[in-house]
């Protein structure tokens, strides 16, 4: 055996540097302005006068070979072999010879990718997409994204919200995913069912307990063998029990919904970021196409594109009007699940990048 303690390799991400076109690379930092030309193409101007087009377009997130030879070719052929991808899984083509850029637009279309995502229009949709590997009980999030996008295909070619509209999925309930505009998140309405046979051979008893953030599980012998046993007045459905212990299965077909969360933000501009809310719960998850969900996105957008005034995110805007008015310009219905009664909210509700004293 060697002395010599052994470290882990820590590679972590490639330099981005490497990737970046070399007109970005040149002028990095020294950027004078930008505009957008059209939906969908961005012109950066340098302080040395040097110039880039950025051509953004939808992808369908999850791309086989197929899609990524023939992005990769039309990048090949008309974006100096430059490829970026947003964190919204849109990508990007620049080129620094205004000439290629409404050929690589005709390219990209004629491949059967829409152009847009910039500036005040509906972005894709951000999404995890752990349903197929990960071990939080989840649901298919990539689905619900595609139905969508494929209707919002108008906003998202178009500049014509009164600010950028951020859409995210996620596929469980209690992980990935952040504050959205709009958010499209699985819900389930009912405790693990437990299947007490299994629980002694699989589960790490403690491990299950201590998983619980509202206490809610605690050992119990059932049928002569250890088991364990849910308070179903503190349990919050929530979902972390299952991994540590996968017979407690929550995952249910017709009690695992989808619920809308309207008016959150990441970004200090204008306004500090928000913690979206709850204003549907119980909607239909409905493959293939979601007709519930996509049916309540859309009422959201067009009373937010009709009432909100220029540079109002969706949370700016419920907040000028209020909740109550929301509610009335959607028609949703304002039921007692939509008030968090839940008394651990005191800690979270104090959060943001502000400064506090
Ligand atoms: S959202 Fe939940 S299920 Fe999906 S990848 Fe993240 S942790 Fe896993
Ligand atoms: S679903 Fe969540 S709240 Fe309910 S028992 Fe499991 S971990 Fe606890």
């Amino acid at each position: 055996m060697s002395d010599t303690p052994q470290y882990p390799i820590e590679s972590g991400c490639p330099d981005g540097f490497q990737y970046l076109h070399p007109v970005m690379k040149k002028n990095y930092g020294n950027w004078d302005y930008h505009e957008r030309p059209r939906p969908g193409v961005l012109r950066h101007v340098a302080k040395s006068g040097d110039e880039i087009w950025t051509v953004r377009f939808g992808t369908q997130r999850q791309l086989g070979p197929y899609e990524i030879n023939l992005l990769c070719d039309i990048a090949d052929e008309y974006a100096d072999g430059y490829v970026h991808f947003t964190i919204r899984s849109n990508m990007e083509f620049c080129v620094s010879d205004e000439a290629k850029v409404e050929p690589m637009i005709a390219a990209i279309e004629e491949a059967g990718y829409p152009i847009g995502g910039t500036g005040p229009s509906v972005t894709m949709i951000s999404h995890t997409q752990g349903w197929l590997h990960c071990d939080i009980p989840g649901t298919d999030a990539s689905g619900v994204v595609k139905a969508l996008m494929d209707e919002l295909h108008e906003d998202f070619t178009n500049e014509r919200m009164p600010n950028r509209v951020h859409i995210t999925t996620s596929c469980c309930q209690i992980n990935c995913g952040g504050q959205g505009d709009i958010a499209i998140n699985v819900q389930h309405t009912k405790p693990p069912k437990i299947n007490h046979d299994l629980v002694a051979n699989a589960c790490e008893r403690p491990s299950v307990v201590a998983r619980c953030p509202v206490a809610a599980i605690r050992p119990a012998m059932v049928n002569g063998k250890p088991s364990l046993e849910i308070d179903e007045k503190k349990c919050i459905c929530c979902g972390a029990c299952f991994p540590p212990c996968p017979p407690m299965q929550i995952n249910d077909a017709e009690y695992s919904k989808l619920a809308i969360w309207v008016g959150g933000k990441h970004s200090n501009a204008r306004s500090k970021p928000m913690f979206h809310k709850l204003v549907a719960a119980g909607v239909p998850n409905n493959p293939p196409r979601w007709p519930e969900a996509a049916a309540i996105v859309k009422t959201i957008l067009e009373a937010y594109r009709k009432d909100a005034l220029d540079w109002e995110r969706t949370g700016d805007w419920v907040e000028r009007i209020g909740w109550p008015r929301f509610f009335e310009l959607t028609e949703l219905p304002f039921t007692k699940f939509h008030i968090d009664n839940w008394k651990g909210a005191r800690n979270s509700l104090n959060a943001s990048t502000h400064i506090r004293f």
